[in-house]
């Protein structure tokens, strides 16, 4: 590790101007938190978050549709835990099954399956939040219920994908990143390619990048080379888990279920093809054609800078309610509720 350190220092010094690199990937930030890796690095480099937190991104309007289809007799909502706690509109998920919405918390979709084989006489919908982590799982759950011929099973699908909203990112003025430390996790379901325009249209260098300190910092390390070289490429640091092609049969799973469309990321906005919905031959499973929830008209908290932080314009700390308004036990946007999220993070480890 103290050979990478030393290269790194001699190359950022060599450079001759400040780096800013993003993590996309939430468990990157939390990693990179945990680690003290910002006091190692050189000064010269200043890591920000990305959108990468699933829970962060997802809009208040899905947090809404999925309480007012909870809202409904004899349905069962069911989502990960993190979710419980995003303000909505009005109220969380939290919030709402205290007052009576059958909202419950559950480790998997497969869960979720298995609870609507036992209640037979209700509706449970599974919340499907994430990356392109989690929605190949989704839709091996659906695979299960059709086989199984379960009719009352359906997915509120609210999945982001990740190279759009890279995409977006780069075409923003105001948002200046020199590099790329790409996701671990979503990396070994989508591979390489998929990121090949940031380093061929944008000349940006990037890494797919693992979780542990030494591999963090070697994903640094290999951004860095390249600007030092003056190249872009997208390069793979995590090796162990990543192939240029990712996992061709996870791929063809989530491509037989879901179709790109457009998506509304909370504090970005809509952008283009950067989510996923049920194609027409499962609408059966889509709990949104199901129920039909009313669209929600919420704006997203007065102050709350999550937008910006996701974009890697502001980091936590300029949010004017950040550790006074806003706090991980009452949390105002959804940076601070996730466990991934940058402003839980920096709540938690920062020095502020
Ligand atoms: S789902 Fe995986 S890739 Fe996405 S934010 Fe979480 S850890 Fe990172
Ligand atoms: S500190 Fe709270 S209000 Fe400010 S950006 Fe973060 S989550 Fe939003």
């Amino acid at each position: 590790m103290k050979i990478m350190l030393d290269e790194l220092h001699l190359l950022a010094r060599g450079i001759g101007r400040d780096l800013k690199l993003m993590e996309v990937c939430g468990t990157h930030t939390v990693e990179i938190f945990r680690h003290g890796i910002r006091d190692v690095i050189p000064k010269e480099i200043t890591l920000l978050s990305g959108p990468g937190c699933p829970v962060c991104v997802t809009s208040v309007h899905d947090v809404d549709a999925a309480i007012a289809i909870a809202r409904n007799p004899g349905v069962i909502v069911a989502t990960f835990g993190d979710m419980m706690r995003v303000p909505g509109g009005t109220e969380s998920m939290l919030e709402a099954r205290s007052t009576g919405a059958d909202i419950r918390v559950l480790y998997s979709p497969m869960d979720a399956l298995q609870l609507a084989q036992l209640e037979k006489d209700r509706e449970v919908v599974f919340f499907a939040t994430g990356f392109e982590t989690t929605s190949p799982l989704i839709a091996g759950t659906i695979a299960h219920a059709e086989q199984m011929g379960t009719r009352n099973f359906s997915v509120f699908v609210s999945h982001k994908l990740v190279p759009p909203a890279l995409r977006a990112l780069l075409d923003s003025p105001d948002v200046q990143v020199d590099g790329f430390i790409l996701p671990g996790h979503v990396s070994t379901i989508i591979g390489r390619k998929p990121y090949d325009f940031v380093a061929r249209e944008y000349r940006k260098p990037s890494v797919i990048t693992g979780f542990e300190a030494r591999e963090i910092i070697e994903g640094i390390l290999m951004i860095v080379r390249q600007i030092a070289q003056k190249r872009a490429s997208v390069e793979i640091q995590y090796r162990t888990a990543v192939r240029d092609e990712g996992n061709p049969r996870a791929v063809a799973l989530l491509e037989k279920y879901f179709e790109p469309a457009d998506a509304y990321w909370r504090g970005i906005g809509v952008l283009p093809k950067s989510g996923l919905k049920l194609r027409d031959e499962y609408a059966s499973f889509d709990a949104n054609r199901k129920f039909n929830p009313p669209a929600s008209t919420a704006t997203e908290p007065e102050l709350c800078s999550c937008g910006d932080i996701l974009r890697g314009v502001k980091i936590p700390t300029e949010c004017p309610l950040f550790g006074t308004g806003c706090t991980p036990d009452a949390p105002v946007g959804p940076c601070m509720v996730s466990t991934e999220g940058s402003c839980a993070a920096y709540y938690k480890y920062g020095k502020y």
